[in-house]
This record gives C-alpha cells, sequence and structure tokens, in this order.
C-alpha cells in the first residue's frame, strides 16, 4: 500500500496536535510536531539568555540545535541534546517566544533541513504552519485545519487546567492566541496561510474523533488512487 505525506498546517489552538497524532496511529504513520522544533530554540534561548536582537548567538545554537522525538504510550516526547524537554516547551513563555523567533528568515532556513529530512520519508504526519507552503508541498494530502478562535481558546484552557496550571483565564488566553495569529499570518518569510491546493477543515463543531475521521478518508481516496 502507498504510503503518503499528509501536511497539516492551521492556527494556535486549532487541535492541530491531537488531529495529527490520532491519524498518525490509526493510519500507522509517524507524526512530527514541527511547532516543537521552534519551540525547543525558544526555550533554549530561555535558559541561556538570548534575546531576539543577539542573532549571532541565535545562528550558533542552531549549529548544534539537535532535536529528536520518541512516542511513548501516545505522548510525543521532545529531546533536545538528549535532555527531555517535552514539558519545559509548552508555557505561555515558549509559545510567545517561539512565534517571534520563527519569523526570523534565516532561523526558519536553519531548521528547514531537519524538517525536510522527516519528508523525503513518506508515510508520515506533519503539522505545523507552513508544512503545505514550504516545507512539504508535495504533499499527497494537505490540510488547513481551523476553529473559531472561541473554540480555540477555550480547548487551549481545558489542556492547560488538566495540566494543572491555575493561574491563567480564558480572555488572556484569547488574546495570546490572537496575538500569536496576528504574527504568524502576518510575518514575511512562510507565512501561516492555507496552500491553494490544501481541504479546509473547521472542527470548531466536531470532535477529534469526527476530524480524524475526516481525514483519514480524504488520506483513504488518495490512496486509493494510487492502487
Ligand atoms: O504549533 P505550535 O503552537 O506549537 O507552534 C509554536 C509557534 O512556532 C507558532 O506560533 C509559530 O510561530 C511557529 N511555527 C512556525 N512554523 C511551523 C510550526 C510552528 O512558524 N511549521
Amino acid at each position: 500500500m502507498k504510503k503518503i505525506r499528509i501536511a497539516i498546517d492551521g492556527p494556535a489552538g486549532a487541535g492541530k496536535s491531537s488531529v495529527s497524532k490520532l491519524v498518525a496511529e490509526k493510519m500507522g504513520y509517524s507524526y512530527i510536531d514541527t511547532g516543537a522544533i521552534y519551540r525547543s530554540l525558544a526555550l533554549l534561548m530561555i535558559k541561556k539568555g538570548i534575546t531576539l536582537e543577539d542573532e549571532n548567538l541565535i545562528a550558533e545554537e542552531l549549529r548544534s540545535f539537535n532535536i529528536s522525538f520518541k512516542m511513548d504510550n501516545g505522548v510525543n516526547l521532545v529531546f533536545l541534546n538528549g535532555e527531555d524537554i517535552t514539558k519545559d516547551i509548552r508555557t505561555e513563555e515558549v509559545s510567545m517566544l517561539a512565534s517571534s523567533v520563527s519569523a526570523i528568515p534565516f532561523v526558519r532556513k536553519g531548521l528547514f533541513d531537519i524538517q525536510r529530512a522527516y519528508a523525503e520519508k513518506g508515510g508520515v504526519v506533519m503539522e505545523g504552519r507552513d508544512i503545505g507552503t514550504v516545507i512539504m508541498p508535495q504533499a499527497e494530502l494537505k490540510i488547513f485545519l481551523t476553529a473559531s478562535p472561541l473554540k480555540r481558546a477555550e480547548r487551549r484552557l481545558f489542556d492547560l487546567r488538566a495540566k494543572g496550571v491555575a493561574d491563567i483565564t480564558l480572555e488572556k488566553l484569547a488574546e495570546e492566541i490572537k496575538k500569536r495569529d496576528e504574527q504568524d499570518s502576518n510575518r514575511e518569510v512562510a507565512p501561516l496561510m492555507p496552500a491553494a491546493d490544501s481541504v479546509v477543515v473547521d472542527n470548531s463543531d466536531i470532535d477529534l474523533k469526527q476530524t480524524s475521521e475526516k481525514i483519514i478518508s480524504l488520506a483513504e481516496k488518495i490512496i486509493g488512487e494510487f492502487l
């Protein structure tokens, strides 16, 4: 059976990670979270006190940047230079810095090869902002996953509360999501936008299972065309 490449792009909180993971699991494909790559760089900067203005230091970090993933009981573990940073990259501080640092052209260029290497293999579900447009334009299936801003903030709140984060409100999250959407959509390099040949899936009113079934049925149709 032909193994295709599935690109899933969309704004913050649209459910990309949960949906992509489920689709990958059901299809026996690997799952790559490219947001985790930008988040890892942001975390490194916070830990080392590197600011957005320190371009030479960021470039230096990019040269020795070594990220890897491991699926463990449905959890996508993220390792940076061998250290498990899965939880550390999910703070709001990291989210905002990841969005800012990812707008710098040399950063996107520096992280391009790592992502492209995953795309070469096929049998992959890769999620991010520019997967269908830049990283994997040859993907057989491209999804632009979206949901209303309120739904996205509610989902983020639910996830964070489940992780024990109490000091965050729906209003604060909605504001943060709006800011990140604006930053990600208006940057000059690889802005967030649907690829011309993508299928837009709005999952405001359907659940995770229904969303993944929709994507899997689109994938099966494409695979069927190769038979
Ligand atoms: O998907 P996630 O919210 O984890 O991504 C964090 C940030 O990384 C995004 O807000 C976006 O600015 C950036 N990103 C990107 N390109 C990708 C994936 C993420 O610019 N392919």
